[in-house]
């Protein structure tokens, strides 16, 4: 019968207060027949025996019914009230009071309460346990005749035997739910990662049920976009319509189920990017329009003039939204108009509020049904609509994607009349330019909808299509047909590169997922093919992988440009052209329709910057001039008493200096770790074809070395150490914004940034040296003395150190003065474009004494003020500044001013 009861303990089906119960059932029967055995052998007393046999034999009999009937509730709870109601009383008054073994099962009762019951349950036991106890010593001690009497030797036996068994009892109890707590929490870390591999696993279902679907979808879209391009009766027009509408729905909800996926498992990312806001309008409208005009709806776009030309954000996503919801409108609308009117409003630190708002003048939307709307997979006013084709997904699909971009979407609707949906959107602006008059409706009203024409014609150029599957190639084949460019395929890897050998092609498009050779493996080859003559051929990647991660890899992996399966001949074409060499293209003047098939991914890629400038957060440059610029900047960490902050974001030179000066310097500055980096880079490479990282003095921080590891994950990230630091590496970075600007090649800006380091001027003059001391970047020696002395260190950077280049000594006013002048002395080899007076903790009044003596010894053309980063002030201190140029290029061999250390006093 034990075993029957103990071997369930540790069974995880069972619950875990059955579980606890079975325990202390067992345990009490060994300890209440050991406890009898005791008394007996040693002559114990034989009323404390009974009840404790008798209290024993309860327990079991009532934890078996229990157990057996499932009410182990009820049973825990009639054991308590035992415990507390009968026990305690019983062997306290037969085991002789507090001289005996009393007191230690009072103690067990306790326990067994407070680890068995639960809620207001436990409390109301535990205190009447309490009171009872009270009441009994009480007793004992004003009436001990009413007490059964022992004798001292009894009472000693009692109180051992009774202290080792109860002892072992509590002991075991809480060995048990330690070990109850450890497997349970074991159970819990396996079932996560269950859920995990489930979620992954799904998610590579998905991902592989949608490339699968997109192949044949690609076949049928695009073959069926052939048929009708050509002089077809109108009744086989209007089927090879239907199929392009079925297809399209297909597509559309495979891709619904696919985002839907992707959302609940947590992977759907925001990647916000700058884009046009009147191309996404336009891209938009276009989408619908012609769905609304096939219905004989009016469509109306009314944009704010004000709305700025460029904004920061998730396109694809705001493109997803507006289409969703336009779509419906279109679905839901039997006549009258859809409006979509677009609303900008100015917040502080460049971001802006946007309103997009979609009005009907269709069915509406009864105001019951309002709160389900968002629900997944719930069609409202069903009856109504079951002859409009849709899934429910789609409105589900929109709320989150605003919730995931920190949006807001409300709905206004009269059942009958008509509904409005507004989606809100913090932005930021990218660009002060306006989008002015937007003229979206009559681009999209001279659509050509009927006979096709190539927007372009090419018989000079040859494309090399790569693909595993037959009727993938003769899509893209036959949607290049009109462009008379001339095609060659190959269906594998190895097929395409034999013809690389042989062959240049103006341009490659290369499937992802194919046996033996994936495109990415082909494309690495094609570039490091020996004798090869594609290796600077453009190559776009024509896949069925969508989503944003799958582009991102792609542009990683060095693709020039990306193609979404089923790809339309618009796309293709645009694609084509893009890459073509101008003089082999005769553009036709087919007006442009981008048609509702056209995804615009193109134009993700096409719109990266060729080289795009980076760097770290201690490049202390005006934040408009960074903004104008886009400059993406990665902040470097500041550690404060409070708590580690990320430098400009979080925390500014002035929080800094407030720890400093009442904090007892409890600041340090940390770079950005290698994953940081990593991280930083991949999301600007959404942006750009390279990257180029300027960092600060690679003796001065880890952030070069750190940046330098991430690096070696892309192919297409160049790190320089500019040498230099705060404002120096200013410096550095505005001359390579003008060459990026300016369209230069990599190498040729990385030679002259290299060449610039030597250039530049980068030095300070601290209040004090105790800053330094502390970053450990000054040795205590000099800094005992200069405090003694009352000195003022002079340090500047050479060869990517930093270095004490000299000491000044009296007043303030006398230090500065002979540091400005010792610094500009030789004006002649001054470049006067820029001088930064960079400083930490100093009033505007000292600011314009340090700038008119600046000015007294060379003029320069921009002086700017500059407040140091939180990373130079924690180095430096309050009462700091430095003056940062650059001098003019000299001869190579010329050392006529090779820098000398200037101890001058
Ligand atoms: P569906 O695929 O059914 O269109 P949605 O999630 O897009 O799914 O929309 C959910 C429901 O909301 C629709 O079934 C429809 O009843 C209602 N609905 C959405 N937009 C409108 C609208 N503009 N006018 C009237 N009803 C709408």
């Amino acid at each position: 019968m034990i075993k029957k009861i103990f071997q369930p303990i540790s069974n995880h089906q069972i619950t875990l207060r059955e579980r606890l119960l079975r325990l202390m059932t067992v345990i009490s029967l060994v300890a209440a027949v050991i406890f009898v055995i005791v008394s007996l052998v040693i002559g114990g007393n034989g009323y404390s025996i009974a009840v404790i046999s008798a209290f024993t034999l309860l327990l079991l009999g009532i934890s078996l019914v229990s157990i057996h009937t499932g009410h182990i509730a009820i049973g825990v709870n009639l054991i308590s009230f035992l415990m507390v109601f009968i026990m305690i009383p019983a062997i306290f008054v037969t085991s002789g009071g507090m001289y005996g073994g009393a007191p230690f099962w009072i103690l067990f009762c306790m326990v067994f309460v407070s680890l068995n019951l639960l809620g207001k349950n436990r409390v109301a036991y535990l205190i009447a346990g309490m009171l009872i106890t009270i009441i009994c010593y009480v007793v004992g001690y004003v009436r001990p005749d009413l007490l059964m009497q022992r004798t001292l030797n009894a009472a000693y036996v009692d109180s051992l035997t009774s202290l080792i068994l109860v002892g072992t009892m509590i002991v075991s109890m809480l060995i048990f739910q330690n070990r109850i707590y450890l497997s349970e929490t074991k159970v819990a870390e396996k079932q996560r990662q269950e859920i995990e591999e489930l979620n992954k696993s799904q998610n590579r279902f998905f991902s592989s049920m949608s490339h699968e679907i997109r192949t044949p979808i690609n076949t049928i879209i695009g073959l069926n976009e052939m048929i009708l391009r050509e002089d077809i009766s109108d009744e086989v027009a209007k089927d090879a319509r239907t199929i392009q509408g079925a297809g399209k729905m297909l597509l559309a909800l495979i891709n619904d189920i696919l985002d839907m996926s992707k959302i609940q498992s947590g992977k759907m990312d925001i990647v916000p990017i700058t884009y046009e806001t009147g191309e996404l309008l336009s891209d938009v409208v276009s989408m619908v329009w012609g769905r609304a005009m096939d219905k004989g709806l009016a469509f109306h776009v009314d944009v704010d003039k004000t709305l700025p030309k460029q904004l920061h954000g998730d396109e694809v996503r705001i493109k997803q939204i507006l289409i969703n919801i336009l779509n419906n409108a279109v679905k839901y609308t039997k006549e009258g108009s859809i409006t979509l009117s677009v609303q900008f409003e100015r917040k502080e630190n460049y971001r802006a509020l946007v309103t997009f708002s979609v009005t009907d003048t269709g069915i509406g939307i009864k105001k019951e049904n309002i709160p389900y709307l968002f629900d997944a997979f719930k069609r409202v006013d069903q009856e109504k609509n079951s002859k409009i084709e849709g899934t429910g997904l789609g409105l589900s699909i929109v709320k989150q994607l605003v919730d995931l971009m920190e949006g807001e979407i409300s709905v206004n609707s009269i059942y009958t009349k008509g509904s409005t949906f507004t989606v809100s959107l913090m932005q930021e602006i990218a660009s002060d330019a306006t989008v002015g008059e937007l003229n979206l409706g009559s681009a999209s009203e001279n659509r050509v909808r009927d006979k096709y024409v190539p927007s372009f014609t090419a018989p000079m150029a040859n494309v090399l299509v790569v693909d595993d599957n037959k009727s993938n190639l003769l899509v893209a084949q036959k949607l290049l047909r009109d462009t008379q460019v001339s095609i060659d395929t190959a269906m594998s890897g190895r097929e395409a590169l034999n013809m690389t050998l042989n062959r240049q092609y103006h341009a490659i498009l290369m499937d992802h997922l194919m046996p033996e050779m994936d495109g990415i493996e082909c494309l690495h080859a094609i570039r490091n093919q020996t004798g090869g003559l594609n290796i600077s051929t453009p190559v776009i990647i024509l896949t069925a992988n969508a989503g944003s991660e799958n582009q991102a890899l792609y542009r990683r992996e060095g693709f020039d440009g990306y193609l979404l399966k089923p790809v339309s001949g618009v796309s293709l074409e645009a694609e084509i052209l893009r890459i073509l060499p101008a003089d082999i293209v005769n553009r036709t003047k087919r007006t442009e329709d981008p048609g509702t098939e056209s995804e615009s991914l193109f134009r993700d890629f096409t719109r990266k910057f060729p080289v795009l400038i980076t760097t770290d957060s201690v490049c202390d440059l005006p934040a408009s001039y960074a903004k104008e610029e886009h400059l993406a900047i990665i902040p470097y960490r500041v550690y404060t008493e409070n708590g580690l902050f990320l430098d400009g974001e979080e925390i500014e030179t002035d929080g800094i200096l407030y720890h400093l000066v009442d904090k007892n310097r409890g600041a340090r500055s940390l770079a950005p770790s290698p994953s940081d980096y990593e991280q930083f880079f991949a999301s600007q490479l959404t942006k750009a074809q390279h990257i180029i990282h300027i960092s600060m003095a690679k003796n001065v921080s880890d952030g070069y070395k750190n940046a330098l590891d991430a690096a070696k994950s892309f192919d297409n990230v160049s790190v320089v150490d500019s040498g230099h630091v705060s404002s120096g590496v200013g410096l550095a970075v505005i001359r390579a914004l003008e060459m990026a600007k300016d369209e230069r090649a990599v190498p040729e800006i990385l030679n002259t940034l290299e060449d610039l380091q030597d250039d530049i001027r980068t030095s300070f003059i601290l209040g004090t040296t105790e800053y330094l001391t502390e970053a450990g970047r000054l040795s205590s020696r000099v800094d005992t003395i200069s405090r003694l002395f009352l000195l003022r260190p002079v340090i500047s950077l050479k060869n990517s150190t930093l270095r004490t280049a000299g000491i000044r000594f009296g007043t303030q006013t006398r230090c500065w003065k002979k540091y400005i002048a010792s610094q500009l002395r030789n004006p002649a080899r001054i470049d006067r474009t820029y001088l930064f007076i960079t400083y930490a903790g100093l009033s505007q009044d000292d600011l314009d004494m340090i700038k008119r003596q600046v000015l007294d010894h060379v003029y320069f053309q921009n002086v700017i003020l500059q407040k140091a980063s939180a990373p130079i002030t924690v180095n430096c201190g309050p009462g700091s500044f430095g003056i940062i140029y650059k001098r003019k290029p000299i001869e190579k061999n010329d050392d006529y001013y090779e820098e000398k250390n200037d101890w001058i006093f």
